[in-house]
């Protein structure tokens, strides 16, 4: 099971900054955790992504074969573009087997929490996992973690969970554990988190993980194809539409605000996950600094936020929308109608524009004052 050499070595047998990150006690506490444990659940946020299926998925596999009974349990559902993954359809999700998922977390010895900082990122989960008796460790990557957990590895920096689940692997000495499976899942969430490495991983560490799951035999192509650029014909009918429609640009904001109500949703046969990615399209445009989209879902206006240059659509998802996320990608959910949501944004928008770096206040030129948006 040891096996940190060359991974975790420079060749001067050197530590490298790798596995510095993690405290090395820590990394053996959660070891000693995992082997006094027999059955261990691992689980995520709602509406799970890439990041947050590849992270629970990696551990799942490392754990298997380590001769663990482990279980993903998901709060619901998670897109179809993820079903490639292994281990997918053995995911247990509570939105559909209740019972089975309550079972099963109740007789759990550890739960492992993967990619989120809070409780009620699970919603109706939470009360099920809150009150499991067993030990919990936090694994996450998100600002601000709440204390709710027996172990919390914490790192904000990082790209991804799963570069987190990674260094933490490597650092308890398993990456000889780590399976083709397991790295194809890790992988997946590094690429869907910097879009294919082109957010997010400024850091040459990410590089040498990459390339260490490179060893495993992944076929990083085919996980860019599936999990960043494979979608239904309608998803992509959706997203045209939305750009050309339901875009409104407020130049001296620097903003961009796409909404989706039902019958826009309806039209165009919306199904979860269709309008992934969406939200990064706006700062293709030249001069707009943040990108705000919402969706009016069946129980509240789902709020997706993406910036550059810094801008903090944390602050903003976290004032008005009971959310949060990192500095550059965040998000929220509002209880209201969704015209009371834009209009919530719309009018505290000149308080963001402290933000902005100076050169951006004066506002953007080449963009039209008048935006696509007919509502
Ligand atoms: P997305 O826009 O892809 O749903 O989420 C982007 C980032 O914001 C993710 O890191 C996600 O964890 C965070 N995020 C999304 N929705 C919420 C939310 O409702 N609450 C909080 N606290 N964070 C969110
Ligand atoms: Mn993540």
């Amino acid at each position: 099971m040891d096996d940190d050499a060359g991974l975790l070595r420079a060749p001067d047998s050197q530590h490298h900054a790798m596995d510095r990150l993690i405290d090395s006690d820590k990394a053996k506490e959660f070891l000693t955790l995992i082997k006094e444990s027999e059955r261990i659940v691992l689980t995520c946020h709602v509406r799970p992504d890439g990041d947050a299926i590849g992270s629970t998925l990696a551990f799942w596999h490392l754990l298997r074969q380590l001769g663990k009974d482990a279980t993903v349990v998901v709060p619901d559902k998670a897109p179809q573009t993820l079903s490639f993954l292994p281990g997918f359809k053995d995911i247990a999700v509570y939105t559909c087997h209740a019972r089975y998922c309550e079972n099963t977390v109740a007789a759990a010895d550890m739960i492992v929490f993967c990619d989120f900082n809070t409780p009620s990122r699970q919603d109706s989960l939470a009360p099920v996992i809150q009150s499991a008796p067993c030990r919990k460790v936090l694994v996450d990557h998100h600002q601000e973690p709440a204390q709710f957990t027996d172990l919390t590895f914490s790192f904000p920096d990082m790209s991804s969970t799963c570069e987190l689940v990674f260094r933490l692997i490597a650092a308890m000495g398993l990456y000889g554990d780590v399976s083709r499976d397991c790295a194809t899942c890790l992988l997946t969430g590094i690429v869907t988190d910097t879009r294919n490495f082109s957010v997010n991983c400024k850091h040459h560490d990410l590089y040498e993980i990459l390339m260490r799951l490179l060893e495993k035999d992944v076929d990083k192509e085919r996980i860019v194809r599936e999990a960043l650029n494979t979608r239904s014909y309608w998803s992509l009918r959706l997203e045209a539409y939305a750009i050309s429609e339901k875009m409104r640009i407020f130049q001296n904001h620097r903003c961009s605000l796409i909404t989706l109500d039902r019958n826009d949703l309806e039209n165009y046969h919306y199904e979860r996950g269709d309008t992934e990615g969406l939200v990064n399209r706006p700062l293709e445009i030249k001069g707009v600094v943040y990108s705000i989209f919402m969706r009016e879902d069946a129980d509240c206006v789902k709020v997706s936020a993406r910036s550059i240059d810094g801008f903090p659509v944390s602050e903003i998802c976290k004032d008005l929308f009971n959310g949060g996320g990192h500095i550059q990608a965040a998000g929220g959910e509002f209880y209201g109608s969704l015209d009371e949501c834009r209009d919530l944004l719309i009018e505290a928008m000149p308080r963001y524009d402290k933000y902005l770096k100076k050169d951006q206040r004066a506002g953007a030129e080449g963009i039209p004052s008048a935006s696509t948006q007919t509502s």
